[in-house]
């Protein structure tokens, strides 16, 4: 069993010094428990947080243990009535190839059949998908005709957003890095306009935002923050929503800037919402039924970046901060 350990807490960016792969011998299941043996990794910009010793809306990863993951995999021994070996379930695990699961765990069965595969459950039809779906419409109750901004916009849960909000009528804008990612705003996901934020100052990209965004903007929906949100909030409609899903320019900054244009909130009488996707859980089964139609019905397009090998644990999660994931960033280890 290789466990993907968190051995020090990074300061800043994580360093490969952060982490150890250990093998152990594969856990037996405990009474009333099982063990599950991981196929997909869901690697998340989330986790970065946990390996901070700060409050959140969860503990910090304890050092020595393998980094916190979603994940998804087939139950290999198990003494938890109603799950059988050989059935396809969802969890709150861990990096590493066998995960023991305890009574009262957030476990799960899933059904395989009604996806293309298994680490759907990770995207479109998992945190990712909803957070897109319930983040949009619930959070940011997107309206038909609105202009919608997007941050992280050529991400996973940027990317679904966009598209989300052209399915309801509105002008999508996105704010991505590089050429290559906005030319797939446009011709992947259907974006009307898709803007490069790298290397720009705040005023430079504000003045894109103007340009492709003339009456102001409606809805952000911001999975970045630092810069770029400042950007956007020179550029806001009046009585604004901002739905607050991420600000990932900051999970690897040790000492935090903040936004500097908050006063546009009051100036706009906008609406700031913090979103997390935990207060929708009970509500993903509607929010998949949604989302496997749309893409069933070739109107939404949800991109994976596969990577392999447990072994490459540290550099597939780095991509997130480079930015070289195309799509939503999943290990597979099985
Ligand atoms: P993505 O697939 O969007 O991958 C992360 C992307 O962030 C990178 O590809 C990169 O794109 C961009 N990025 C990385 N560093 C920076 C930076 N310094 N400045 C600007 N952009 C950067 O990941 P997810 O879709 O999984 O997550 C997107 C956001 O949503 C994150 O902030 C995450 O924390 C949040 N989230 C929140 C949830 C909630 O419940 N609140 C649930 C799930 C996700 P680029 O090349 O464009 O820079």
């Amino acid at each position: 069993n290789r466990r993907f350990l968190l051995i020090r807490r990074p300061h800043g960016t994580p360093q490969p010094e952060d982490f150890r792969l250990e093998t152990k011998a594969i856990p037996t299941a405990p009474e009333g428990g099982m063990v599950i043996r991981n196929h997909f990794i869901s690697l998340d910009p989330a986790q970065r947080g946990w390996m901070d010793d700060a409050p959140s809306y969860m503990p910090p990863i304890t050092l020595g243990e393998p980094v916190r993951a979603t994940t998804v995999g087939i139950v290999h021994e198990s003494r938890l009535p109603g799950f059988v070996p050989g059935q396809w379930v969802l969890g709150l695990n861990a990096i590493e190839d066998y995960s023991v699961v305890l009574p009262g765990g957030f476990t799960s069965a899933i059904d395989i059949a009604i996806v293309d595969r298994p680490s759907r459950y990770l995207s479109a039809v998992g945190a990712v998908g909803m957070t897109a779906y319930f983040g949009l419409l619930e959070a940011g109750q997107a309206r038909a005709g609105e202009t919608l901004v997007v941050t992280g916009a050529a991400g996973a849960v940027g990317s679904m957003v966009g598209q989300i909000g052209k399915i309801q009528g509105m002008r999508v804008i996105g704010i991505a890095g590089g050429p290559e990612k906005c030319r797939r705003l446009i011709e992947d996901y259907g974006f009307d306009a898709a803007i490069d934020y790298k290397g720009k100052s705040v005023a430079a990209l504000s003045a894109d935002i103007a340009t492709a965004a003339p009456g102001g903007v409606d809805v952000l929906f911001e999975n970045v923050g630092g810069d770029v949100m400042d950007a956007v909030l020179l550029n806001l409609a009046l009585h604004a929503r901002i739905v607050l899903c991420g600000l990932i320019s900051e999970y690897n900054a040790p000492d935090k800037v903040g936004i500097r244009n908050l006063w546009q909130i009051i100036v706009k009488q906008a609406t700031i919402h913090g979103f997390l996707i935990a207060g929708y859980v009970d509500r993903f089964a509607e929010g998949g039924a949604q989302v496997a139609q749309w893409i069933g019905e070739g109107r939404l397009r949800v991109d994976e970046d596969i990577q392999h090998g447990i072994e490459h644990s540290y550099d597939a999660f780095m991509r997130l901060f480079s930015g070289a994931n195309t799509g939503k960033l999943v290990l597979q280890i099985a």
